[in-house]
């Protein structure tokens, strides 16, 4: 294991990282609403509308179509979820977005398969092959019409990604065969596109279909080429961060310490995680999301990992010196959402690492700023000399709760009682008055975040990152 002495974390100061306002967030929903309404508008202005009542076969077709179109707005707002916006990262966080992605996913293949079955039927219906004819008429349709071959290749790619995205299925794939797996669905996307362009009556109806069609796929297009690709490589080439020293905090964790140039470049604040690919042998293929475990600095940046599994426990083994590739920063748990000046930071196990990031980046008066960190046993406790640090220099308060839970829907330890809010309450008299942001296992968060709110912090206080997607 390579440990060095920790080096100190300071350097000039940085350039404040850039804030999203608060109207963002509801303007992106206002924008997938008009991006819906104005397809179905498209659809409807020609002939969607007058198709409908031309009979049973032109109805099921236009209306097949009409089905088709909001699949593709959908899957492109899907690969648009997860392409790293910033704007749009900052308003969502990347946990939330995984789920709205995850969400739109399923609405946009149920739609795609309505698609081909109501198609299926329109044409089958128009031909005189009769309704029971539909597999056959697919079946042409796949060999005759330009682009259907790549479309229906493009589907499977999607069914491929829907099946083992399913909870169940998912459960049981390695996350890195998973991920790879779910890299298809950018193949299906493109796929999808020529069957669109050629035989899409509704995309070449009018210049202003055209326009938008044209404008949505190369639009999404831009943004991940520029923010999941271009934006990465650029970081990584302009700060080379390269591990500076591994430094053992608790049994199982350790932090890295990485250095770089220009870093008072890179807009990363406390409370925000990065991807990181160390570049040291088999394992530099995958990136693992950290978070920064100090508030970072013009010369340093530090994460703090726990062995969950071969990649974290890889970072036990980091030699000094090497190279590591970088996305991000991500995430919204910055010191700019919290709303008073009050702050409850409510942590268990390693979910304390964007915590004390945090803890050190506040702006605090003596009590502002309470630290609760939960752990099983006192062998999880990392940060301990360094939060004492924190409260004799800032005048924070650090709570340490060990012990495991009292049951799964709590979050305070055995013996604190049943009523969540009730023991956070005694912890910290003045919850509600304060932000509270919440980091740890998924079941964990669940329990604390519900405890807060009955203890009477109002949801818009309430700040919280998850640690699985
Ligand atoms: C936003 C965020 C911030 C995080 N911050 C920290 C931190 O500061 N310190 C820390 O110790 N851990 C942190 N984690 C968890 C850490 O990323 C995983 O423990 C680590 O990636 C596990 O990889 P593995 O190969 O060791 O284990 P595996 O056995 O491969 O995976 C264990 C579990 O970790 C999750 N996971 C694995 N790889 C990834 C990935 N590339 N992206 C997302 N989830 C993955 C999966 O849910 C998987 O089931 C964070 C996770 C997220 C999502």
């Amino acid at each position: 294991m390579t440990t060095t002495t920790a080096p100190r974390l300071q350097g000039a100061p940085r350039r404040p990282a850039p804030s999203t306002p608060g109207w963002w967030r509801s303007s992106t929903k206002d924008a997938l609403a008009v991006s819906l309404l104005l397809v179905t508008v498209l659809w409807a202005v020609p002939h969607g509308v007058a198709d409908l009542g031309g009979g049973a076969s032109a109805a099921l077709t236009s209306l097949g179509r009409l089905t088709g179109l909001v699949a593709s707005d959908l899957l492109l707002v899907q690969v648009l979820l997860m392409a790293r916006v910033p704007a749009i990262e900052r308003a969502w966080g990347q946990d939330e977005l995984a789920r709205l992605h995850r969400l739109v996913g399923f609405g946009s293949f149920t739609l795609m398969l309505a698609h081909i079955g109501l198609v299926g039927l329109g044409y089958a219906g128009a031909d005189g092959r009769g309704y029971a004819g539909v597999l056959g008429e697919l079946w042409s349709e796949t060999w005759d019409l330009a682009g259907m071959l790549l479309a229906v290749a493009g589907m499977l790619c999607l069914v491929m990604v829907v099946v083992t995205s399913v909870r169940k299925a998912r459960a049981k794939l390695r996350y890195e065969s998973w991920h790879l797996l779910h890299l298809y669905a950018y193949l299906g996307v493109g796929l999808a596109l020529p069957h669109q362009l050629w035989t899409g009556a509704d995309f070449l109806a009018n210049p202003l279909a055209t326009a938008y069609w044209w404008t949505a796929w190369a639009g999404t297009a831009a943004c991940v080429v520029v923010f999941r690709l271009g934006l990465p490589l650029y970081r990584t080439l302009r700060h080379r961060l390269v591990v500076s020293a591994v430094v053992p905090e608790a049994p199982g964790v350790w932090s890295v310490h990485l250095s770089g140039r220009h870093l008072e470049e890179l807009p990363a604040r406390a409370g925000q995680f990065l991807q990181f690919r160390f570049l040291d042998g088999p394992g530099a293929s995958r990136s693992h999301p950290y978070s920064l475990s100090a508030a970072p600095t013009s010369t340093l940046l530090r994460i703090t990992v726990k062995d969950l599994g071969d990649g974290s426990r890889q970072v036990a083994w980091l030699r000094p010196g090497t190279r590591v590739l970088v996305e991000g920063p991500y995430g919204r748990m910055t010191a700019e959402r919290r709303q008073g000046r009050k702050v409850l930071l409510l942590g268990a196990g390693i979910g304390i690492t964007p915590l004390r990031a945090l803890a050190e980046e506040l702006p605090q008066g003596p009590g502002d700023v309470v630290v609760v960190h939960r752990v099983r046993s006192l062998d999880e406790a990392v940060f301990r000399g360094e939060l004492e640090h924190l409260e004799q220099t800032r005048g924070l308060r650090a709570v340490l709760v060990p012990g495991p839970r009292a049951s799964d829907d709590s979050w305070a330890p055995v013996g604190s009682g049943t009523d969540g809010a009730a023991a956070l309450r005694a912890l910290v008299p003045d919850v509600a008055d304060r932000d509270v942001f919440v980091c740890g296992p998924d079941p964990w968060m669940d329990a604390a975040l519900s405890a807060a709110r009955q203890a009477g912090v109002p949801a818009d206080r309430l700040h919280a990152e998850r640690f699985t997607w």
